[in-house]
């Protein structure tokens, strides 16, 4: 039986995440559930999942969480605050962590999932952005194992299982669907809305990394993410972009063969495989139906028009904070596009002002990472506030 915590249980990954674990009552048990701050949500999920514990970020949600439990006659323990979500993944009534918090603000529970040897789930690729180095380290030395929940990584995993494989690999493309925007000019995305934005053609997912697919920097980031979890050079590490999003990454070996894997657009898979590999679990998702789906299509990026991606190879290839840089900057002016505040285009904008400006210090110590961090949000916020000034 697996014990699981699933970090960011409200969310898009966390709710397909517990789909899956319902789908297993003799291997898989929700024994920890982690949200933000919407404590009514939280509460819904334990009373089909009856963990032993939930735990909300937000502490003024705490009494709200721990009555709405009581109310629903369960005994799940509540606890608040971002220690108490910290020492819940550490924790060892589980054994597998789900790591689906958005952004940095996983980076923590990440690490202390990692630390605790855990087997680890990892969709929060921004803690692989902003400190790569230190939890790939802390998973080597701490003996967890860590299955990416990324389609793309998760793909790639499933073509490269064991070390031999790797001596033959030429490099890896990702796939990317292109987004929302795909086609258009730089001029035509001046424009564009939060709404049509988060609109995702292929994949229903939160609102930040909808926002990333549609500028391309979630595919930037994915570049960074495979960089640590494969240890590949960015020049080994290529993007396609593949609009029916059924080819969810490739292979290539020195021998001229190609590997990938193909499937439907739905992370259950993935979370399939995080939990039960080397096995195979029914996930909930049909096969594919190639004859029905007709082409599969493939195309180059569009840098001009998404200098996103072009900035994320521009961080992993000057090292030290540059990605940390690269991914506090995207946040913040993500969260204000998301808000209404500026524009589309000031999101690229934005990041590669802050790569500018902001020193890109060696980055061997996790203080070191969250300093540059802070400085970057404090300076993009402060940018955002000249923008959006009348
Ligand atoms: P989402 O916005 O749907 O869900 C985010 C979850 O994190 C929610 O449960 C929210 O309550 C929780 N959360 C937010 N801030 C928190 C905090 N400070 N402390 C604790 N919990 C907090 O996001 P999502 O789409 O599920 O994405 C989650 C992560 O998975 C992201 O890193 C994303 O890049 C990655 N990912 C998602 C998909 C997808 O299909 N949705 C695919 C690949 C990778
Ligand atoms: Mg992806």
């Amino acid at each position: 039986m697996r014990r699981v915590a699933v970090l960011g249980a409200t969310g898009s990954i966390g709710t397909s995440a517990l789909d899956v674990i319902g789908r297993h009552p003799d291997r898989l048990r929700a024994e920890v559930l982690v949200a933000g701050r919407n404590a009514e949500a939280l509460v819904g999920l334990c009373r089909t999942h009856r963990p032993a514990h939930a735990a909300i970020a937000d502490e003024a949600a705490y009494a709200a969480l721990r009555d709405g439990l009581r109310a629903a006659g369960l005994d799940t323990e509540a606890h608040a605050g971002m220690d108490a979500i910290d020492a819940l993944a550490a924790d060892a009534a589980t054994d597998t962590v789900v790591a689906a918090i958005v952004g940095a603000a996983g980076l923590s529970s990440t690490l202390a999932a990692a630390r605790a040897g855990k087997r680890l789930l990892l969709a929060n690729k921004e803690s692989l952005v902003l400190a790569g180095d230190l939890l790939m380290r802390a998973v080597r030395e701490h003996g967890a194992d860590i299955v990416p929940i990324d389609s793309e990584h998760n793909a790639i995993f499933q073509c490269l299982p064991d070390a031999h494989a790797r001596d033959g690999l030429k490099r890896i493309q990702l796939t990317a669907s292109g987004g929302p925007f795909r086609g258009r000019s730089r001029a035509e995305l001046a424009n564009v809305t939060p709404a049509q934005a988060v609109a995702h053609p292929k994949w229903s997912m939160g609102p930040k990394i909808s926002v990333d697919s549609a500028t391309l920097m979630n595919k930037g980031l994915e570049v960074i993410e495979a960089h640590h979890l494969f240890d590949l050079p960015s020049d080994r590490i290529g993007v396609l972009v593949h609009p029916q999003s059924l080819v969810h990454s490739l292979v290539e070996f020195v021998d001229g063969s190609t590997l990938a894997q193909l499937g439907l657009p739905d992370m259950r898979t993935a979370l399939a495989v995080g939990f039960a590999w080397p096995e195979r679990i029914a996930s909930g998702v049909a096969g594919l139906d190639l004859l029905a789906q007709g082409r599969l299509d493939f195309e180059a990026p569009d840098l001009d028009a998404f200098p996103c991606l072009r900035l994320a190879y521009a961080a992993l290839d000057a090292g030290g904070c540059a990605t940390a840089v690269l991914n506090a900057a995207n946040e913040e002016a993500v969260s204000a596009f998301l808000q209404g505040r500026i524009a589309f285009l000031s999101i690229p904008a934005l990041v590669e002002d802050a790569l500018h400006r902001m020193p890109h210090d060696q980055a061997d110590s996790l203080e070191a990472l969250l300093a540059a961090d802070a400085a970057t949000r404090a300076s993009v916020r402060d940018a955002i506030t000249r923008e959006a000034a009348p």
